[in-house]
């Protein structure tokens, strides 16, 4: 039985980017809503923060203050993640704003792991000095690419050069943590611009690397984009831009590129940690780890998703109507968005039954190399015969720890194992 508990991380979803790169599926609120007379910014931030409090006046009610909670009852956050969009388009102010109000409600634990989400490009980068001042200590700089070519064929608005000016105003500002996401199976990618990008991203001496295969979906498809829905409907560009990628992918291309990957990273000391991520020891996300360890979460923000062990729980993606939920409004006329104080944005929840709980927990322990308990595979098990399946193909393995892992082969066709799990 699945049992509720107070969040041990939080995440911060800051939806601005400058413009929107045409593969994109997070919600994102690019161009005006970003910069400018119009931008929705400010508006955001002081939502935002109305939501944190909202979040925590429910988490002092059920659980008490992180500050004098019972022994093993709320304990202050060990992780905080300000992810997007480009939260390095937000000043150093509002990232001190926004992790001031989560300290004074949450509670931040010493030595808390506090990650920005930053792209490249110099307009975008943002004060990193200014974001270490506000308290962060992990830097997430979307690369991408490192060939000038594919960077464009994206979308992206930086130069590989930025990456490594990045990385070095990163160091200088004494972020101590520095990780770099990259693409693989990107339209006229070659085994060659692959090995290019991986070394040219070894040299900037990251301490973390996420790498992820291009994925081309269609959210409003998949039903994800109602007024509930936690994803914004792909613009008709974009629609187009992804028809015609899909059409130059290739999965034999995607797994060579992963495969090179796990030798390159290997060989330059990176732990293979989870099934897209390598990490120097010490450096692993410990934000990215209380997801995969199906550890409770909270979240703030524009289509973000938290977990409280039983429930899952999200916002609506639609940045009208999470301004609207709380940004307090006044005036004469009743109106249904006419309310003193802040409430609750729109968004969903779902309970997971006993079966579905432990299924994820079998998918996220093989994501990582800590693997699950040989016990997982034992007859009557839920998911005895997928392990079994995957350990009779060379996709599971046991070790010598007697625990279950995903082989090298097993990552590369992960899907096929977790279909049979879930
Ligand atoms: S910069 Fe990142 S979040 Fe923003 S549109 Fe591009 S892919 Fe999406």
């Amino acid at each position: 039985m699945q049992r509720a508990a107070p969040p041990v991380a939080l995440y911060a979803h800051i939806p601005f980017c400058v413009s929107l790169c045409p593969y994109c599926d997070f919600v994102v609120n690019a161009g005006a809503a970003a910069r400018g007379p119009r931008a929705r910014v400010d508006a955001y931030v002081a939502a935002l923060l109305a939501e944190v409090d909202l979040r925590a006046d429910a988490l002092d009610a059920r659980w008490g203050p992180p500050e004098g909670a019972a022994e093993g009852r709320r304990q202050p956050l060990a992780t905080v993640y300000l992810g997007g969009g480009t939260p390095s388009l937000l000043s150093a102010g509002a990232v001190a704003a926004i992790l001031g109000r989560i300290r004074a409600r949450f509670g931040l634990a010493p030595g808390a792991e506090v990650t920005l989400e930053a792209n490249p490009g110099p307009d975008e980068r943002g004060d990193l000095a200014g974001f270490v001042a506000a308290g962060v200590t992990r830097l997430s700089i979307g690369a991408q690419s490192l060939v000038p070519s594919e960077l464009r064929r994206l979308g992206r608005r930086h130069a590989p050069g930025d990456v490594g000016a990045t990385v070095a105003e990163a160091r200088a500002a004494g972020i101590g943590s520095v990780s770099l996401d990259l693409l693989y199976d990107v339209p006229g990618q070659t085994a060659a611009s692959w090995d290019a990008t991986l070394a040219a991203a070894l040299d900037l001496a990251p301490d973390h690397l996420s790498l992820y295969a291009l994925t081309l979906d269609d959210p409003g498809a998949e039903g994800l984009t109602g007024p509930a829905g936690d994803h914004l409907p792909t613009t008709p560009g974009g629609r187009r831009w992804r028809e015609r990628a899909r059409a130059e992918q290739d999965e034999d291309r995607a797994a060579a590129a992963y495969d090179r990957a796990c030798d390159v990273l290997q060989a330059a000391g990176l732990r293979h940690y989870e099934i897209s991520n390598w990490a120097r020891p010490g450096h692993e996300s410990r934000h990215n780890l209380a997801y995969w360890e199906r550890r409770p979460y909270e979240a703030v923000g524009t289509g973000a998703h938290a977990f409280d062990g039983r429930v899952r729980r999200w916002n609506a993606a639609s940045l009208a109507g999470y301004l609207a939920a709380l940004t307090p409004s006044s005036g004469p006329g009743p109106g249904p968005r006419r309310h003193p104080a802040p409430v609750l944005p729109p968004g969903g929840m779902e309970e997971l039954d006993d079966a579905t709980a432990t299924a994820e927990e079998i998918v996220l322990g093989l994501r990582t190399d800590r693997g699950v308990p040989a016990a997982a595979a034992e007859p009557g098990e839920p998911a005895a015969s997928a392990l079994a399946w995957g350990l009779a193909h060379g996709l599971v393995e046991r070790g010598s720890d007697r625990r279950l892992r995903l082989t090298r082969r097993g990552a590369l066709l992960s899907n096929e194992v977790f279909a049979r799990i879930v």
